[in-house]
């Protein structure tokens, strides 16, 4: 049986009990990460751990463990559920008061839960590549946080997925700005372009990933923003978000992207960020 976690307790997910007074459930009032796991061991772990300190301290909660308990609450969960590939799901709410808009006075503790899920690759999209639909960000103006309030992207998600699309490219007033869980990017000329990091979009940990490896490929990055227009006539257009890892965009609408098929840049990214993968018996979170 599936080892869940939630406030201090390695437990079964039928013994975990979530007050209805919980601001995560009401408020949406908290912020999450989503970690890889390859062959048993925890990728990038520094750098999900410092953004989900980072969006507790942007909506004023203070975490109720240290960075290093928390990186032990996962390899805990990693180790109980014996977990080889797939990933960790983490979330942190606000904890549980009376529904009153403002933060609980006196204050209550903060609550924690979390799980592991087993996921291979995708490995066949990876290759072949999926379409994605235009839609209109609709989303409020502090997307730098990983917060709990995804009905932006739910709504925009569906609308995708109920058309036949992988996954929303989401625009504002023709902007594009992400996805509705991944980061954006498109190729032209060999040049790789992607949104800033600012308050309209969340920095990925995959996509600072894949921005280093172009620096070390030398493929030439702009972090500089473009119109759904030019994301038309890009030569290329993949996502990238830990789960999904870096993903071919061979349709976006009803456009066809470059050849229609993977570009080379792509296919170059993705072999690089495979290379980086942690593999059985490289040591332990090594
Ligand atoms: C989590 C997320 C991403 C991808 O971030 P990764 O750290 O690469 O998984 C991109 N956009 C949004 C809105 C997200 O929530």
């Amino acid at each position: 049986m599936a080892i869940y976690f939630m406030d201090g307790k390695f437990t079964n997910k039928d013994e975990i009990k979530i007050s209805i007074e919980d601001r995560g459930y009401y408020f949406g009032d908290g912020v999450y990460e989503v970690v890889k796991v390859y062959s048993g061991k925890f990728f990038t772990e520094e750098e999900h751990i410092n953004r989900l300190f980072e969006s507790a301290k942007k909506i004023k909660m203070t975490m109720p463990y240290t960075k290093e308990q928390i990186s032990s609450i996962i390899k805990e969960l990693i180790v109980q559920n014996k977990l080889i590939e797939g990933h960790v799901y983490l979330q942190v709410t606000r904890g549980s008061a009376t529904r009153q808009h403002h933060f609980p006075t006196p204050s209550v503790q903060p609550v924690v839960t979390a799980y592991t899920v087993e996921a291979t690759r995708p490995i066949l999209d990876m290759e072949k590549g999926v379409s994605v639909k235009s839609v209109e960000d609709v989303r409020w103006l502090r997307c730098d946080i990983k917060s709990l309030n995804l009905l932006g992207s739910v709504l925009a998600k569906e609308e995708a997925k109920d058309a036949g699309y992988a996954e929303a490219l989401l625009h504002r007033d023709g902007i594009v700005t992400e996805g509705s869980s991944t980061n954006m990017f498109g190729v032209k000329d060999g040049v790789v372009y992607t949104h800033p990091v600012s308050n309209l979009i969340l920095e990925g940990i995959t996509r600072q990933v894949v921005l280093t490896l172009c620096g070390q490929l030398g493929i030439p990055v702009k972090e500089q923003a473009f119109m759904l227009a030019e994301a038309y006539e890009m030569d290329e257009f993949f996502y990238t978000s830990t789960t999904a890892e870096v993903m071919p965009i061979t349709k976006i609408d009803d456009q066809l992207i470059g050849s229609g098929k993977r570009g080379r840049y792509t296919e170059k990214l993705q072999q690089a960020f495979t290379a980086q993968i942690p593999r059985l018996g490289s040591g332990i979170n090594g």
